[in-house]
Formats: structure tokens, sequence, C-alpha cells
């Protein structure tokens, strides 16, 4: 069978490493060729690209469909919050896959692999979240790296129940560093956040907005530090989640300056909104309980500047939406708010219009930290996260001249609000297209059910 060849003629191809004004040829699943002059006679569909700009597939690695938690899932599905991803021009997902105390990896990765199986419409794949390292749970790991294809694992420093201890993330990191895995950590001090969280409970301070008072951006800083001397002990070059404020990027640097390495990720929601959402309405303050918390807005300006200098490589989503009538749950006590944000549909036009456009990242910086660096640390270099040959053909046509009003009146997000609501912003995913598909044309998807492949990835890679 003949496969079809689509030329997206003429448009500004936007790589981690370059710009170029360029063609694009897609033959099935693949990029073909990128050049100048492809004769269009040769091509079954022309696309005329010469007003857009043309990047790699997003890829959060930062998403939580249907988690379980305080006693509640997480509102967007697979299915839901892939298609989500779609709308705003991500491709790729990794989810978290976590392990339920006492249970094995495969359980956890089993369970996680029926959720997404012929629902989700994006491609995807997962890390394995580590709550409870049993005797048996290292020996898991080279079979989960070298045949279920899961090179990248988590593990918390806080939430006293599903936390590790020291000697724990000790084992865990080396386990890792053997076999070319990779330890993401969230980073958190969980006891002095505990003992807090109980001070103001007993002292009748059940306003959402201590939810973010009990965790100060001091107890980040204190976390990284620790995490980063137990890598350092066993050579390990962790990645931190969601880092969100200017004390956790000092530590950063101050530990990149001492010569280890150390990846981090930020989030839309630390870069572009603040503590001032706290206010006394419990239920505006209830959709931005979230962990990390919204920091004071003086940390964005670090936060920006760790993303230019190299300190942060990645912005990834943290998507993990509860309704308005899921975070109702603790109006009356903050600690049962279901903490997270919405948010995988958003991120690539919001780092447009908000990092580029304001001149925070460059073009290429953008494309680095929404899709390149992520596909490289992760193990999906080059498959994913370049317009190449032999590249997967994931690319975005994006408009940057259409403007648009963020809302939940029209996302896609299984969520009855958006944090970013009436944000207004220059740019725009036109058409994205998922292995050589059109999903998404204009606004309207095109997918089949269940389009998402999973993607089996290669050992984990430091970038330095
Ligand atoms: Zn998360």
């Amino acid at each position: 069978m003949k496969m079809t060849r689509t030329l997206l003629k003429n448009g500004t191809i936007v790589n981690f490493d370059r710009t170029e004004r360029a063609d694009v040829v897609i033959e099935g699943e693949k990029i073909v060729f990128v050049g100048a002059g492809y004769p269009e006679e040769n091509s079954d569909v022309v696309i005329d690209a010469s007003q857009k700009l043309l990047f790699p597939g997003g890829i959060d690695v930062h998403t939580h469909m249907e988690l379980p938690l305080a006693g509640t899932f997480s509102h967007d599905t697979f299915s839901s919050g892939s298609l989500a991803a779609l709308h705003g021009g991500t491709t790729t997902i990794i989810d978290f896959a976590m392990q339920s105390p006492g249970g094995s990896l495969k359980q956890a990765l089993d369970t996680w692999h029926h959720k997404a199986s012929g629902q989700a419409v994006c491609d995807y794949s997962f890390h394995l979240g580590v709550v409870d390292l049993h005797a048996s749970v290292l020996s898991e790991i080279p079979n989960l790296i070298e045949r279920e294809g899961i090179s990248s694992f988590k593990a918390f420093t806080a939430y006293r129940d599903i936390m590790l201890s020291g000697p724990d993330l000790k084992l865990l990191m080396s386990a890792l560093s053997d076999r070319g895995g990779l330890l993401c950590l969230h980073c958190e001090d969980g006891l002095p956040i505990e003992k807090n969280i109980k001070a103001n409970i007993a002292a009748g301070k059940l306003h959402p907005r201590f939810h973010a008072l009990s965790r100060p951006a001091d107890l980040e800083r204190t976390a990284i530090a620790h995490i980063a001397k137990i890598a350092k002990e066993v050579g390990h070059q962790p990645y931190v989640v969601h880092l969100s404020s200017a004390d956790g990027l000092r530590e950063i640097e101050k530990i990149r300056n001492e010569g280890q390495f150390i990846h981090a990720e930020t989030c839309p929601q630390y870069l572009l909104l603040d503590e001032s959402l706290y206010t006394e309405n419990a239920l505006e303050s209830a959709k931005f309980v979230l962990s990390p918390p919204l920091r004071p807005k003086s940390h964005q300006n670090d936060l920006w500047r760790g993303l230019k200098n190299g300190l942060i490589h990645v912005i990834a989503t943290d998507h993990c939406p509860f309704t308005l009538k899921q975070k109702s749950r603790g109006l009356a006590d903050f600690s049962k708010i279901p903490n997270g944000l919405p948010g995988v549909e958003n991120r690539m036009e919001l780092m447009y219009g908000k990092g580029v456009l304001e001149s925070h990242l460059s073009l290429n910086q953008f494309v680095d930290a929404i899709a390149a660096a992520p596909a490289k640390i992760f193990g999906m270099f080059p498959q994913k996260g370049n317009i190449g040959p032999g590249s997967d053909a994931d690319i975005v046509i994006f408009d940057p001249t259409q403007k648009q009003v963020i809302s939940a009146a029209h996302h896609h997000m299984n969520c009855d609000y958006s944090a970013y609501e009436g944000m207004e912003i220059t740019g725009r995913c036109e058409k994205v297209f998922l292995r050589g598909h059109l999903v998404i044309d204009k606004g309207v998807s095109l997918v089949k059910e269940g389009f998402g492949s999973f993607i089996k990835r290669k050992a984990c890679a430091n970038i330095f």
C-alpha cells in the first residue's frame, strides 16, 4: 500500500538548536525530508505553512490522569486528558503509575496500562512512582527498564504514608544508576510540613490559604539539599519535579556550582500565577490548592531566569484536575482538598504567549523546554521532540498571530474551571500531527479513540 506523502510547505521550523525556513515531508508516521524546494507534484497533500511556525509535538512529562487521591480521582481520564493535550499541541505525555503500598511496581504498571490502553489519543509513557521500597522492589527495576521501557521512577520527600527515607532513597538511586534509570523527586520537606498542618488545624486555621502557609518555600530548598546530598554519595543525577520557588532554584544553583548535576522542571503555574490567588474566598482559593503551592510573585522572574540560563530544563504541567465539587470537600478544612490544577492543554500556548513573546525565552529555548529536553532526558530523542528525517511526524503548525482568551467555557479538559481563566494570549496551535496523522485541525478533533501508542523508552540520559 502506498503511503500518503504530505508536504508542509515553506514554514519556519523551530528545533531546540536551530530555526530554519524549509519544507517538511511526512510519509506514513515519519518525517522523511526537511529542506528547501520539495516538488509539490511528488506530494499527495500540500499544506501552505509560509505564515506559520512548526514546532515538534509537545511532550508533557508530568501528568496525573485518573489518579486516585484524597478519596477521589483526578477528573481527566486518559481519553479526555490526552485529547485536551492534543488540542494544546502536546502529542506525548508521561503519566505517573503509582505503586500501592505493599504492592509491586509491575502491578502499578499493569494498572496504568489498563487505564490508558485503547483510551489515550496521544502517545504516552509512564514513570513508576515508588512509595514503598519493600524487599522485592529493587529486583524489579532491571526488567522494567530493559523489557518494559520504563526508565524513570519517582519518589517523594513529603506525605508520611508514601515518602521514602534517606536510606531508601539511596538504595533506589543506586539501583537506578546501574541501569540507566532516572529518579524524579517531589521535593518538599514532609515532616515539618505535617507539623505545620497539624498546628494550623489545632489553631482553627482551616481556610484553604493555610494549605500554602503550611508549605513554605524554604522547605522546598531543604528537601532539594537533602536529595542532592544522597545523590552525590551514589553518583546519581536526579530530576527535581515541579520546582516552584526562588529558594529551591538557589539551592540548585549552589549544587550545580559545586559541580554536581541535577535536572529540574518547573510548571506554567509557578511562572504565571502567584499566591495572591489565595483570597478570602474559600472556593476561589481551593482552585489553586496544589503542592508545592503558588509562591509570591517575586519568585517568577527567578524561575524564568533559571530556564534561560539552563538551571531548569523542562516545563511540564503537573496536570491533576479536580472539579469545584471535588475541591469543595475541603472548604472547611484545607487538608481535605484534593491537590492539583488542570493545565495539560494550556502549556504550549501559554509558554509561547507569555514566555517567548514577553522575552523570557528564545524560540529555541521554548522548544527545548517543552519538547526536546524532555525527550532527551527521558529516553525518547530523536524519535520524539525533533523535526528531522527519521523522527516521528509529531508536528504542530502554530499560528503566531492568532489571539485567544483562555477559558473553561471552551477548553477540553474535564474540569469546570481554568487556572488561567480570562488570560489573553497570542499564538495558537492550528494543526497538530501525531505520527503523521492530522489529529487536530483548527480546534476540531479528527483523532480516533485509542489512537495513542505506548512509547517504550530507552535509558534516560543526562543532558549536561
Ligand atoms: Zn505531580
